[in-house]
């Protein structure tokens, strides 16, 4: 079901975002070469006590989930792409890290993703990077009354492609509201003009996420870390975005 937000549960929903950009740049500082993943797990649900919000992940079953998640933000490194499920590991240097993180305050919610480098990084993971967020900044560009789901489908598939990266649509964007999934489903990639025509009140996550060589992922032996087949590495940028009438608004911004 499609539901349309005021402008008041919107200003609820950017309360959301606020908090949950503000989990990723503490947890992002805290992803120095040493930090163990389960560290900035635990950051993560502190800060979530603290200001008294709830994760959206800690019970999250869904079919494709080996058992519920059992932490609060996922982190995927080098060759994980999405959902990578925190464990006793100490970040190396060169590990592409990515940092995935919803959670609902006062029930409304927002869900949000970075990816950077700990420490010295490859030319090649600096460009997938660079891309990716582009391409979430394309997205988010065309999320505006008008146009259709399938032009910001286009808009972030075709910086993929000008790239050389190829586009998995097993995983995309989705409706974020009282729950973190709902309905419209946003693809990576797509034909402009198509899909759901865009309305102010729409609110949904837009989350590009691409790998180096492949558009194939095998779920790893843990049940929930997604990784690329051939073990090239991942990037992922989402940000949870309201189509207003005066553009799209980025809900999930970070300071
Ligand atoms: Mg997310």
């Amino acid at each position: 079901m499609i539901e349309l937000r005021t402008p008041a549960e919107i200003d609820r929903m950017r309360a959301a975002g606020t908090f949950v950009g503000s989990v990723l740049t503490a947890t992002a500082a805290a992803s120095v070469v040493g930090a163990n993943l389960l560290e900035i797990d635990r950051l993560a649900h502190d800060m979530i006590r603290a200001a008294g919000a709830e994760s959206c992940y800690i019970d999250y079953h869904p079919s494709f989930g080996g058992s519920p998640f059992g932490k609060v933000i996922c982190t995927s490194v080098n060759d994980a792409a999405l959902h990578g499920l925190p464990h006793d590991y100490r970040l190396r240097d060169g590990d592409l890290l990515s940092l995935d993180f919803a959670a609902s305050v006062d029930g409304w919610v927002a869900d949000s993703a970075i990816t950077f480098v700990v420490g010295t990084p490859r030319d090649e993971d600096l460009r997938l990077i660079d891309t990716t967020s582009r391409a979430l900044d394309a997205g988010i560009a065309a999320a505006i009354v008008g146009n259709r789901i399938g032009d910001i489908s286009a808009a972030i598939g075709d910086v993929a492609h000008d790239a050389g990266y190829k586009v998995n649509l097993d995983f995309g964007g989705h409706g974020v509201g009282r729950t973190m999934h709902g309905d419209p489903h946003v693809p990576n990639d797509g034909r402009p003009g198509r899909g759901l025509p865009l309305r102010a009140g729409l609110v949904f996550a837009i989350e590009p996420w691409f790998m180096l060589g492949t558009d194939r992922i095998v779920t790893d032996q843990d049940g929930w870390t997604l990784r690329s087949v051939d073990g090239s590495r991942a990037a992922h940028f989402e940000h949870t975005v309201a189509v207003t009438d005066d553009g799209p608004l980025v809900l999930s911004a970070r300071k």
